[in-house]
């Protein structure tokens, strides 16, 4: 069994490909979030699979939180969402929606039961800036759905990724955001910057990159406005700094976890939780995180 202090945390992706694509671009804009390490969908599964690979995760881990993610996890087709969402509650999981929000509204009816809290993004205080990163119209549904779950009493987070002229714009956003958390719960706010990890781009790192003190500073001065919310900053990242072990299991059962090389191009596919389990793949993660830091440092 995995302890909840080696795995407090686990990611689901049901779907890699993402609605918000379909946006146009702001006449500005690079085009819609560029910065996405966005694929094809790389899933292919059905309703029962995906139970018996929550069944799993909840047999071999005391991880408290199912995050729901992908690409967008709310799309406009069956990709087992209810069913995941009710399955993972059922079996005693917290759940986390990680959503552009587009589509919420429409399949809202069918999951508001079984979501903890609804994690949206939102990378700026107005649709001038906002729909520069994720495209036209994008502020404004974002308005509409923050509206109807605080009418609803919803848990909300936020999630916020930043440019050299967008971080500006954060104590505006922590504005918007102190007012939402006065009208329903918001659990947390996590603001990013652009990283350059495996795949990196240089045209990319142009557009989006810029210095990481800039980013600590200008988040840190955030405290004052928000008060006691809790904020995840996520700077770029450098080779002695690999993130928090996570773990992300695609619905069809296969079990990928960022091993701590900034250089890899992307996760370490480990195995499949339904034929190797879950617990042996994560501890071998363990030992190969621990092996990719031992030569980092050597
Ligand atoms: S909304 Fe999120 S998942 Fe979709 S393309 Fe943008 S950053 Fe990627």
């Amino acid at each position: 069994m995995l302890t909840h202090d080696e795995l407090p945390i686990v990611h689901l992706v049901l779907n890699t490909d993402c609605n918000a694509w379909d946006l146009a671009p702001t006449s500005t804009s690079p085009g819609v979030c560029r910065f996405c390490y966005r694929e094809r969908n790389k899933v292919s599964t059905d309703a029962d699979t995906v139970r018996r690979a929550i069944d799993r995760l909840r047999s071999e881990s005391e991880a408290h939180r199912c995050v729901f993610t992908g690409g967008d996890p709310v799309m406009p087709y069956d990709n087992h969402l209810e069913a995941a969402l009710r399955h993972a509650t059922e079996a005693g999981f917290e759940t986390n929606l990680h959503t552009n929000g587009l589509l919420l509204s429409e399949r809202f009816a069918g999951i508001r039961d079984h979501v903890t809290v609804y994690s949206l993004a939102v990378d700026g205080p107005d649709s001038r800036t906002a729909d520069w990163f994720r495209g036209q119209g994008y502020f404004e549904r974002f308005l509409s759905n923050v509206d109807f779950l605080a009418a609803d009493q919803r848990r909300l987070a936020f999630n916020t990724f930043t440019t050299a002229v967008s971080v500006k714009e954060l104590p505006r956003l922590a504005l918007l955001i102190a007012e939402v958390s006065r009208r329903t719960e918001v659990e947390y706010w996590l603001i990013s910057q652009y990283r350059p990890v495996g795949r990196a781009s240089t045209r990319k790192a142009g557009i989006y990159g810029f210095g990481r003190r800039d980013f600590v500073r200008a988040v840190d001065n955030l405290h004052a406005d928000i008060n006691d919310m809790t904020i995840y900053a996520q700077p770029t990242r450098a080779p002695e700094d690999p993130y928090p072990f996570r773990v992300w299991v695609l619905a069809d059962g296969t079990v990928t976890a960022d091993l701590g090389s900034v250089a890899a191009p992307r996760n370490a596919v480990l195995g499949n939780l339904l034929v190797d389990g879950f617990e042996p793949l994560v501890r071998r993660a363990f030992a190969l995180r621990e092996q990719t830091h031992r030569e980092g440092t050597a």
